[in-house]
């Protein structure tokens, strides 16, 4: 087999495939092979790359040997955790998947109420099993998502505000580097490197591992959804943004704005309605989260209120409809600060306009814990944000593709006078270049991490990220 890498061709013997092949205890995919179309298809139905070789893992010895197999031989290398980066950065052309979805196991420990879990692993699979001890670890909000990208970029969810993103409850991994070593770090050990994981994203390593800082939660949530008419869209953010600076960090919101799209999950005179208004999740005490919903439940005359005590395992997945995999996906983020009337125009503006019944505009309050810890504690950065917003949109067909990229860049240039400089790396498309990564970050914490990046992958083997570029190549 011979692939282009760089300009040049490798040539990649059958006996080199076949050794690597028998090397690994999990299985290697070819073009020829019945499984691959569906290994390297991802959630977004945009992204149609066709890798040389698909290496599915079962454990870091596996991961090793697929990293000294790519950087031995010169090919590009992807790492796929769930497969659900809009970016698409989980596949490559021509070179080498590492995918880690055979590695999904989770062990809690119920008295330290600390938690391991395989990269490979999904959110509703670490739902489901800390649920069945009480517990949580604060994570995203579609149960689908790996939580190997989510945690190395951030993690914000239902609980961030009350425990903190995914990556401030971050313990400690195992983690192959790009010489094929596997490491065990933690903040003893590789303080710095557990500041890069921390929302520098896959810079720096394979994570195989993750231990978490497990909370109390549940297992019933107050939780559900509160719809607006669109025409009262920019009362509500009002009365909203109002209503959420002073919120208990037991409570998080996510303001929307979309078509409800035509799923079992929404009514059915609700669905192809436009609609404004938000989702909430109250993590504490069932009486007293009613009393603080109060404000917020009374206001207005909502087309719809199913805020209702739900098993947060439920309540985890209540979006996952919304956002079936296979369709064709762009989306941008800006971090936020408290809403002004302005800014509300802004969103209403342009959230009248979605591009589909699968687009939306999503507010992801944050604050609370995600604020008390310092800015500098972590690679992941502007912790003083209100919210995150991301515009997403997503369509059946590719043909119509640049109505509704259109759509996601026109209404992120508009965002950007009221920016307080930067977007979630997390929710980044293809198309945001190093100078987006560098926005993220600002320069201080991006030279921090370019010294990180120097120190752990020179050569820069992990580059379908985000990609913090190195500076001294050996
Ligand atoms: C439908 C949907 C809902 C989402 N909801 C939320 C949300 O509520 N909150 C939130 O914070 N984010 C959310 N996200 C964004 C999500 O955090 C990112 O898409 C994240 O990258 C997903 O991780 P993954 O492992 O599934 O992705 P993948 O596509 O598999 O990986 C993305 C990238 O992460 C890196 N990576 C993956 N695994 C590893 C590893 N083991 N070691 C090193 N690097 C690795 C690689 O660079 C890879 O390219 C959502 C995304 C989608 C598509």
């Amino acid at each position: 087999m011979t692939v282009p890498m760089d300009g040049h061709d490798v040539h990649l013997s059958e006996a080199l495939i076949r050794d690597f092949a028998i090397s690994l205890k999990g299985s290697l995919i070819g073009p020829s092979d019945n499984q691959y179309d569906e290994s390297r298809a991802i959630w977004n139905g945009m992204i149609d790359r066709r890798p040389a070789l698909i290496a599915r893992c079962l454990d870091s010895t596996d991961v090793a040997a697929a990293v000294d197999f790519a950087r031995s031989n010169h090919i590009c290398l992807s790492v796929r955790g769930g497969g659900h980066g809009v970016a698409g950065n989980a596949v490559c052309d021509d070179g080498l998947v590492i995918d880690l979805s055979g590695m999904a196991s989770i062990d809690v420990d119920p008295e330290r109420r600390t938690v391991g879990a395989g990269a490979g692993a999904l959110l509703g699979d670490l739902d489901r099993t800390t649920q069945q001890f009480g517990l949580a670890v604060p994570a995203g909000t579609v149960s689908e998502t790996g939580i190997a990208g989510l945690t190395l970029g951030g993690g914000m969810g239902w609980l961030s505000r009350r425990y903190g993103l995914t990556c401030d409850n971050l313990i400690s991994v195992e983690m192959v580097t790009a010489g094929g070593e596997v490491l065990r770090a933690d903040d003893s050990s590789h303080p710095d490197l557990m500041w890069g994981l921390r929302g520098g994203g896959g810079n720096f390593g394979i994570v195989t591992k993750f231990e978490y800082q497990a909370h109390l939660v549940g297992p019933t949530v107050l939780a559900g959804f509160l719809l607006h008419p669109i025409a009262r869209a920019q009362e509500f953010f009002d009365f909203y943004g109002r209503y959420t600076a002073d919120a208990p960090e037991e409570l998080t919101t996510i303001g929307v704005i979309r078509i409800m799209p035509p799923v079992s999950s929404v009514p059915t005179d609700l669905q192809g309605v436009l609609v404004a208004g938000t989702g909430v999740c109250w993590s504490g005490d069932i009486d007293q989260g009613r009393r603080v919903l109060e404000p917020l439940r009374n206001y207005g005359a909502p087309l719809s209120d199913t805020i209702a005590p739900i098993p947060f395992v439920e309540h985890q997945a209540i979006l996952d409809l919304g956002v079936p995999a296979g369709l064709h996906y762009y989306e941008k983020s800006e971090n936020l600060p408290a809403l002004t009337p302005d800014l509300i125009e802004v969103l209403v503006h342009h959230g009248e306009q979605v591009s589909s019944p699968y687009a939306f505009v999503g507010l992801f309050q944050l604050g609370g814990q995600v604020e008390h810890v310092a800015e500098d504690d972590a690679a992941y950065t502007q912790r003083d944000a209100a919210y995150s917003l991301i515009m997403s949109a997503g369509w059946e067909a590719p043909g119509k593709a640049d109505i509704h990229t259109n759509w996601v860049r026109s209404f992120w240039k508009a965002v950007q006078p009221f920016s307080i400089g930067g977007g979630y790396i997390n929710f980044m498309s293809h198309d945001d270049g190093n100078d987006r990564v560098e926005a993220a970050y600002g320069s201080s914490k991006y030279a921090r991490l370019t010294e990180l990046k120097n120190r752990y992958d020179p050569n820069n083997l992990f580059r379908l990220n985000q990609n913090i570029k190195p500076t001294q190549r050996v």
